[in-house]
């Protein structure tokens, strides 16, 4: 088969997929997810009294292969027993499916993994004698605890909630794990206390999406349009009560706002403002051009990668962590040009050349490069806090007190987006000093 050829079978089931959606009260549910790719799937499962699969519902957050296969397997698995069910394979999926392409196999993966989950949760449920719907917040609240973003301060205050027996619901509106599965999924930990080495950021956010996903935490993929003040939650598939809610939104890449930017970014024309996949970088003439962790990733990802590697910043020195600048400036792929400001982005219908300004000599210069990275910064999104008032300060972020609390009641806000000392380190704690107080603030609201 052919790198990208699909089986009549594959379009079949991508077209018209069945079993699409998610059973009330499930007997048991799993998720699964690939950071690198950022697919996710959920599949929930009811169970007969006669230990069969008597329905099946799956939903996904994926391409097309991510798709027929989940509408396959469960076709497969229906009327199955346990057993015979955990025994479907990852190729089994992939055959009935007339093949996959080779580099969609990993869908297949997600597929038979989810509904393995969803079986072991129905088994574990079983034993602890809980079969049945998951501890639901009662009244008029459909959670205890929402937390709007699924990056490492969303998780970690949805496990420390979850933990202490609250139920919570994360939303991720596009890619789980944060910036750090999104921008630089290969790029390796270095600064978290503790952690091994070589951690990749995909590793850890996949560690904290089973630790979430093991405690009972209903993750959903939707984006939040609108939080009202009464803690109403609003996206495009419904409405989620809580009595909390915690915002994770995280940054947004910064843009540079110079001609030719905005009509070349879109449609892989050229201008890009990370380096999610860096083979698409394959010996191209490339500019990096920014200064601190964003633009360093980028230029490690793309040393090896790219044929003509250029890297232009307006200060004199690299900022940064020590070990990457390091690293940077010791490579003869890279060309370092500091004191260098970009004035343009030219090409007519993909990027042709950048104009560059040294700013010691106060001079203009050409560079012909295929592509430019934009590795500016990072800036807090206020579009959902600022329809809902949260106040923020004059760069955006989220003025938050000691306990994360923000200026409106039962409103809590961790992360990136309250800050601009953007670590892990920093964003996990913040998680979980709101998950403590979010816990007593529920507790007292529910008489405890
Ligand atoms: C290039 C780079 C390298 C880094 N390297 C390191 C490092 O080596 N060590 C370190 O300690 N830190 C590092 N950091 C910083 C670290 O990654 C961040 O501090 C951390 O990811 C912040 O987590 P967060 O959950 O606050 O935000 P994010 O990781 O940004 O996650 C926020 C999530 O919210 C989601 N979201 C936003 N709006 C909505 C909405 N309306 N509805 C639903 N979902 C929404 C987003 O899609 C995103 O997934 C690095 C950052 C970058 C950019």
């Amino acid at each position: 088969m052919k790198p990208t050829q699909y089986s009549e079978k594959v379009k079949q089931h991508f077209k018209d997929p069945k079993n699409v959606g998610e059973i009330e009260n499930p007997d048991g549910e799993g998720m699964v997810g690939n950071p690198l790719c950022g697919d996710m799937m959920k599949m929930t499962i009811k169970v007969s009294k006669d230990g069969k699969l008597e329905d099946i519902k799956f939903k996904t957050y994926g391409c097309g292969s991510a798709i027929a296969t989940s509408s396959m397997i469960t076709e497969m698995a229906k009327g199955m027993s346990l057993d015979e069910a955990l025994k479907i394979t990852r190729k089994d999926v992939a055959d009935e499916l007339e093949g996959l392409p080779p580099i969609k196999m990993h869908c297949s993966n997600l597929a038979a993994d989810a509904l393995h989950a969803a079986i072991q949760d129905y088994l574990a449920r079983k034993e602890r004698g809980d079969v049945g719907p998951r501890a639901k917040a009662e009244g008029a609240f459909d959670y205890d605890v929402v937390v709007i973003g699924g990056g490492p301060a969303g998780l970690t205050a949805a496990i420390q909630t979850a933990s202490r027996g609250l139920s919570v619901a994360v939303f991720e509106g596009k890619s789980w794990g944060g910036v750090l599965s999104t921008i630089y999924p290969n790029k390796r930990i270095l600064n978290f206390p503790g952690l091994p080495d070589n951690t990749l950021g995909r590793d850890f956010v996949t560690n904290l999406l089973k630790q979430a996903h093991d405690l009972g935490v209903d993750m959903k993929n939707e984006f939040v349009n609108e939080i009202s003040p009464d803690r109403m939650v609003k996206t495009a598939m419904g409405e989620y009560r809580a009595r909390a809610v915690i915002v994770a939104t995280g940054t947004l890449p910064l843009a540079c706002g110079i001609p030719g930017e905005s009509d070349l970014t879109k449609g892989d024309k050229g201008v890009y403002y990370y380096v999610t996949y860096p083979e698409k970088f394959m010996g191209k003439r490339v500019l990096i051009y920014g200064n601190g962790e964003q633009a360093l990733e980028s230029a490690l990802a793309l040393e090896n990668i790219a044929d003509k590697l250029t890297f232009a910043y307006k200060e004199k020195d690299l900022v940064g962590i020590d070990q990457d600048i390091k690293t940077v400036k010791r490579s003869d792929r890279i060309k370092l040009l500091s004191k260098t400001e970009l004035v343009k982005i030219e090409g007519a219908d993909t990027v042709e050349k950048v104009v560059l300004h040294d700013l010691d000599e106060d001079e203009d210069f050409d560079l012909v490069v295929d592509m430019v990275v934009l590795a500016v910064g990072m800036t807090p999104s206020t579009e959902l806090y600022g329809k809902l008032g949260i106040e923020a300060d004059d760069r955006g972020f989220i003025k938050v007190d000691k306990d994360q609390r923000t200026n409106l009641e039962g409103v809590y806000a961790v992360g990136d987006v309250t800050t601009d000392l953007q670590l892990l380190v920093v964003a996990v704690s913040q998680g979980a000093t709101a998950a403590h107080r979010v816990s007593e603030y529920v507790q007292k609201q529910k008489g405890f």
